[in-house]
C-alpha cells in the first residue's frame, strides 16, 4: 500500500511518543517525495531511462546468476570468494529497479524484479539472515552489515510500491537479527570493522522504525551515534562545523551513514542531528563539488574538486541521495539546481546510452570506461556484470522519481502571494516542479484530490516547457516553480498571461484554484556561461548552457561515431577560438577521449572557498582570522581576496568589509573586530577578484560569534600556519633539555628525559624510550605546498615493530604530510596523501648523531642527511592535510606502536623550503665536536 500523507503525519506522531519525552517534537519536511505516484518521463532521459529498463535491469539477473546464488551457497563448501561487500549488489539491483517501476508500467519488468524478490526472501536464513557469509561470521564482519542496509532499504521500497507484505517482514527480521547481535549484548556495531560501511546501516534502520515504530530499531540506531565517536565522528564534526574531508571518514559510503542523522531528525526533532546533517551536505557542496555535479575524487572527500582524480559512479549516487535529503529538510531550490547538474552530467554521463552498462569513473578530462572493465576485480564467472557500481548507477536516474515534483510540506514563505476563495489560509497543500522536460506524474494532492501535471518540451536541448495542470476536480494550491540560479531572466505564463516575480534561485509560488487544463509556459536564459577553474584546472573553464555542461571530444565535434550526442554547438571561448563542443553525457560514448575544462583567457576568478573559522565557532574577543582555500600558484599575482561579514544569513547588509589579499588568511584586526556585537551570529564569505572580474563564495554562508568568555586572542601574526613573519617558522624548538619550543605550541610530552647534546654538552638534547616517548606540538595548519623540518638525530636502538617514527604527523588513513620515518634499518622522509610517496632510505647508524632535513620545495621533497642532499622524490605540488599537530618520537595518533628510541636535537620546522645553503648552515650548527 502506497503511504498516505496522513500516515506519514500520523508516523511522525508516533515516532516522539516511542522515542521518549526527551525530544522535542518530530522534525519537520519542507518537501517530500510522492508516494505512490505514477511517473513517465520523455526526452533524452526518457530514453535513457528506458535503455535502462531494457539493457540492464530486464537481463542484468538472468545473465549474472550469481546475484542470488552467492546466497545460496554461502554455506555450501568453500569460504565464499567474493568482494567484502558482494552482499550489497541485489539490493542495490532492487532499489534502482522499484524506482524504475515507478515510470514504467512493463509488465516485464515487474516480472523480472518479483521473480529477484520472491528468491530472495525464500533465502533468508531462519534466524532472519540475508547476507552471502558463512553462518559463523554472520554481521559480524566483512562489509555485512552494509550489504544488509541495502537489502532493507531494497524490501522497504518493493513494500511500499507493491504492498507485499512479506517483504516488510523480511527486512523486519533482518533488524531484529541486527538488534540481536549488537543490541544490549557485549557486541557493538563498531566491533563489525569496515565503519564507514557497516555503521551506515543506521539509515535503514532509521527508515525501518519510521515504518514500524517499533522502538528497538531506533534505539539500534541511537546506539550507532554513540559507536561513531569512534570511527567517521559524524554528529560531532558536523556540530563543530569541522569539514566533511577533514573528518576521520571522508570515503563516500559515510554519506549513506549521514543521511542517518537526517531521519534521526525528522523521527526525533533533534535538532541537532538536522544542524550536523545539513553542515556535512554544505561543506562538500562548498568544498567537493564536480564541474558535473558530482561527487568524489579516488572515492572520497578531499577538499579538492579540480584534481583530474576519478569520480566514481557509486559517490555521486551518495551524493545525490544526501541531496535530496537537504532538499527535504530544507526547501532550498538551489539544491534542486544542484540535483539537476549532477543528474544530466554526473549520472547520464556515468550510463552509456546503450543502457548496457556504467562506468565505474567518469572523469572531467578522460575517457568512459565500463565499470565491468575498469574494476573487474569484482566480477565472478557467474556474475561477470556486478560490482558496486554497475548495481548502482540506475539509482541516479531512479532517483527522478524522488525529486521531479514533491509534496510541499511547509508553510508558505509569502502569504502575501495568496489569491483564491478560501477566507483562512489553507494547511499546506501545494506540489514543487523541481524538473523540467517531458514527463507526466500522476499524483494526488496532500488533500487527497488526484492531480496529473504534464510537460511537453525539449529542455534542457531547448529553452522552454509547458506544463499542463489536471485536478480531478477545481482545488486551491500552491504550485512552486524552481528558478535555475542560471537562468538570469525566465519568462512565466499563466494561461498566456504573464506573470512577474520569477528570481533566481527561489521558487515561484502560484497559488490559486486550479482547474483541469491550466497551463504554464516557462523560457529560460540558456546564454552560454561559463565557471572558471583553480589549482589544476586554473587558466581552463567549464562551459554550460541551461543545466547541461559542455565538453570537447574529437569524435563528436567530426560527426563519427555510432553514438550520437544530444547537442553539438560552436561556443564561444574566452581568449580563443569558437569550439565544437557536445554535451557531457554524450561525450566519450563512441570510445574517445574528451574535456570538460577547457583553456580560455581573460576570466574571473572561479568561487573562493571559506574554510576557518569553521562554521558555527565560538572566537574569543581580539583579532579573528579568515581562512579560505589557496588560489593556484599561478593565480597569486593577479588575485585579490575581500571579506565581508553579515548580520543575517541573507547577507543583505554589510556590517564590515575588508581585505586585498592574494592569499589567505584575512585577518580583521583586535580594534576592528570591537565593531562586532558578543553573542550574536555573524555570517561571513569571501569575495575573489581579478581584473576580468569577482566571483563570490556560495551560500549557506558560515557564521560565527564573538564569545567574551573566552581569553582573549592574541594579536595574530597575518600568516596562514601561524608563522612567524621573519623566517616563516612553525616550531623553533632547541630541545636542550627541555621540549619546550622557543616559538610555536607545545601540546604533550611523555617518556622523555634530558640528554646531552651533538656536541657531548649535558642539556644539549632530549631522548625518547621508543616504549611510549613521545613529544606533541600543535599546529594550525600543515604547510599544502612548501616547508622544511630539520633537527639533530641520535638513533639509540631499532624500532622492533614496522616503523620508528622520527616525526610525524599522521592524523588519518593516507594523510600523513611528512613522516620521518626508521623502516628496515633505513631513514626515509615520506608523504603518505592518497597514496604513498617517499624518498629512498639512509642507512641508521646507532649512537652516532646525524643533521636531518627534509625540505618539500613545489613537487619535489629532498632527504638532506648531514646537509647534503641524498634523496629526492616526486611528491603531489600541493598536499591539503587535516593535521593539526604532529609528533617526535611516535605517531601522534595513529593507535599502533610506531615509537623510537632516539635523542633529537635543535627542531625547525619552517613553512618554506629552506635552499641548499640554508640547509649546509643548520648542519653545521651544533655539529659534534
Ligand atoms: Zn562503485
Amino acid at each position: 500500500m502506497p503511504c498516505t500523507w496522513l500516515d506519514l503525519t500520523l508516523c511522525l506522531a508516533l515516532a516522539v511518543t516511542a522515542a521518549g519525552a526527551a525530544a522535542a517534537g518530530p522534525g519537520e519536511v519542507k518537501m517530500e517525495r510522492l508516494h505512490g505516484a505514477a511517473w513517465r518521463f520523455g526526452g533524452v532521459l526518457g530514453e535513457r531511462i528506458k535503455a535502462n529498463a531494457e539493457r540492464w535491469l530486464l537481463v542484468a539477473p538472468k545473465n549474472n546468476p550469481g546475484l542470488l546464488d552467492m546466497f545460496a551457497n554461502r554455506d555450501k563448501g568453500p569460504k565464499p570468494n567474493l568482494v567484502p561487500w558482494a552482499g550489497e549488489f541485489v539490493g542495490k539491483y532492487l532499489i534502482s529497479g522499484v524506482q524504475a517501476m515507478r515510470m514504467s508500467d512493463d509488465p516485464r519488468l515487474r516480472a523480472t524484479l518479483d521473480g529477484v524478490v520472491s528468491r530472495l526472501l525464500e533465502l533468508q536464513a531462519e534466524d532472519g539472515y540475508l547476507g552471502p557469509w558463512p553462518k559463523a561470521e554472520r554481521l559480524l564482519g566483512h562489509w555485512d552489515l552494509w550489504g544488509h542496509y541495502h537489502v532493507i532499504e531494497a524490501l522497504l521500497l518493493w513494500h511500499e510500491q507493491t504492498g507485499e507484505a512479506k517483504a516488510l517482514a523480511a527486512a523486519r527480521r533482518i533488524a531484529d537479527l541486527i538488534c540481536s547481535t549488537y543490541l544490549d549484548t557485549k557486541r557493538r556495531v563498531f566491533d563489525a570493522g569496515s565503519h564507514e560501511m557497516n555503521m551506515s546501516v543506521i539509515h535503514g534502520l532509521a527508515l525501518l522504525y519510521e515504518k514500524t515504530k517499533e522502538p528497538r530499531y531506533l534505539r539500534m540506531a541511537e546506539e550507532i551515534v554513540k559507536d561513531f565517536e569512534r570511527a567517521g565522528d559524524y554528529l560531532r564534526t558536523g556540530l563543530a562545523g569541522v569539514e566533511f574531508f577533514r573528518t576521520p571518514r571522508p570515503r563516500w559510503e559515510s554519506l549513506h551513514a549521514v543521511q542517518g542523522l537526517a531521519e534521526l531528525y525528522l523521527i526525533t526533532g533533534d535538532e541537532r542531528f538536522r544542524r550536523a546533517f545539513l553542515h556535512h551536505w554544505a561543506s562538500i557542496r562548498r568544498c567537493d563539488l564536480r564541474n558535473t555535479g558530482g561527487f568524489s575524487s579516488g572515492e572520497q572527500a578531499t577538499g579538492n574538486p579540480y584534481a583530474d582524480t576519478p569520480i566514481e559512479t557509486c559517490c555521486v549516487v551518495a551524493w545525490q541521495a544526501v541531496m535530496i535529503d537537504a532538499l527535504r529538510l530544507t526547501g532550498d531550490p538551489t539544491i534542486a539546481d544542484d540535483i539537476e547538474l549532477a543528474t544530466f552530467n554526473a549520472i547520464a554521463g556515468a550510463q552509456h546510452p546503450s543502457g548496457e552498462w556504467c562506468t565505474y569513473d567518469t572523469p572531467m578530462n578522460g575517457r568512459r570506461v565500463p565499470s565491468h572493465v575498469a574494476i573487474n576485480f569484482q566480477a565472478r564467472p557467474d556474475a561477470p556484470h556486478l560490482n558496486c557500481c554497475s548495481v548502482n548507477g540506475p539509482r541516479g536516474l531512479g532517483a527522478l522519481s524522488e525529486w521531479a515534483v514533491m509534496k510541499w510540506c511547509a508553510a508558505s514563505p509569502d502569504a502575501a502571494n495568496v489569491r483564491g476563495t478560501g477566507t483562512s489560509r489553507p494547511q499546506p497543500n501545494g506540489l514543487a516542479v523541481n524538473f523540467y522536460g517531458r514527463m507526466e506524474v500522476k499524483t494526488a494532492l496532500p488533500n487527497g484530490t488526484a492531480v496529473t501535471i504534464r510537460q511537453e518540451s525539449d529542455y534542457p536541448l531547448l529553452d522552454a516547457t509547458k506544463l499542463t495542470i489536471e485536478p480531478s476536480e477545481p482545488q486551491h494550491f500552491g504550485l512552486f516553480l524552481r528558478i535555475p540560479a542560471w537562468s538570469a531572466k525566465t519568462e512565466v505564463a499563466l494561461n498566456g498571461k504573464a506573470v512577474l516575480g520569477a528570481k533566481p534561485g527561489a521558487y515561484l509560488e502560484l497559488a490559486r484554484e486550479w482547474k483541469s487544463g491550466d497551463t504554464i509556459t516557462l523560457r529560460f536564459d540558456m546564454s552560454i556561461r561559463h565557471e572558471p577553474g583553480d589549482l589544476e584546472q586554473h587558466g581552463k573553464a567549464s562551459f554550460y548552457r541551461g543545466p547541461i555542461l559542455l565538453a570537447h571530444d574529437e569524435q563528436m565535434a567530426r560527426g563519427e561515431g555510432k553514438f550520437r550526442p544530444w547537442m553539438l554547438l560552436e561556443a564561444p571561448i574566452p581568449g580563443g577560438q569558437p569550439l565544437k563542443l557536445c554535451d557531457f553525457a554524450s561525450a566519450g560514448a563512441n570510445g574517445g577521449p574528451y574535456r570538460s575544462w577547457l583553456p580560455a583567457t581573460g576570466l574571473r576568478p572561479p568561487p573562493p572557498v571559506p574554510l576557518l573559522p569553521a562554521d558555527g565557532a565560538r572566537v574569543p574577543p581580539g583579532p579573528i582570522r579568515f581562512a579560505f582555500r589557496k588560489p593556484a600558484a599561478a593565480a597569486l599575482a593577479d588575485r585579490k581576496h575581500y571579506l565581508r561579514i553579515y548580520d543575517s544569513p541573507s547577507a543583505e547588509r554589510v556590517v564590515l568589509g575588508l581585505g586585498d589579499n592574494p592569499k589567505p588568511p584575512i585577518v580583521v584586526r583586535a580594534h576592528e573586530a570591537k565593531l562586532l556585537k558578543p553573542n550574536v551570529p555573524y555570517y561571513w564569505q569571501i569575495i575573489s577578484g581579478t581584473a576580468h572580474g569577482d566571483s563570490e563564495s556560495l551560500p549557506p554562508h558560515k557564521h560565527f560569534i564573538i564569545d567574551p568568555t573566552l581569553p582573549p586572542a592574541p594579536d595574530l601574526p597575518a600568516a596562514q600556519y601561524g608563522e612567524r613573519p621573519d623566517d616563516a617558522a612553525i616550531i623553533i624548538a632547541s630541545l636542550c633539555g627541555d621540549p619546550k619550543p622557543d616559538w610555536g605550541h607545545l601540546k604533550d610530552a611523555k617518556g622523555w628525559k634530558p640528554a646531552p647534546g651533538p656536541d657531548g654538552e649535558p642539556n644539549g638534547a632530549i631522548e625518547l624510550d621508543g616504549q611510549a616517548g613521545r613529544v606533541t606540538y600543535g599546529i594550525v595548519e600543515f604547510p599544502d605546498r612548501d616547508f622544511t623540518v630539520a633537527l639533530w638525530l641520535c638513533v639509540t636502538a631499532l624500532p622492533k615493530t614496522q616503523y620508528g617514527q622520527v616525526f610525524s604527523a599522521w592524523c588519518k588513513g593516507m594523510d600523513d604530510p611528512l613522516r620521518l620515518v626508521v623502516h628496515q634499518g633505513k631513514l626515509h622522509a615520506r608523504i603518505e596523501a592518497g597514496q604513498f610517496f617517499g624518498t629512498d632510505g639512509w642507512p641508521v647508524e646507532l649512537g652516532k648523531w646525524v643533521h636531518v632535513a627534509a625540505v618539500k620545495e613545489g613537487a619535489k621533497l629532498t632527504l638532506y642527511i648531514n646537509g647534503q642532499a641524498r634523496s629526492a622524490a616526486k611528491v603531489p605540488e600541493s598536499v591539503v592535510s587535516s593535521a593539526e599537530d604532529f609528533a617526535l618520537g611516535g605517531n601522534p595518533h595513529f593507535g599502533g606502536p610506531e615509537f623510537l628510541a632516539c635523542r633529537l636535537a635543535d627542531l625547525r620546522f619552517h613553512a618554506r623550503a629552506l635552499s641548499p645553503a640554508e640547509v649546509r648552515e643548520a648542519a653545521r650548527r651544533g655539529a659534534p665536536k
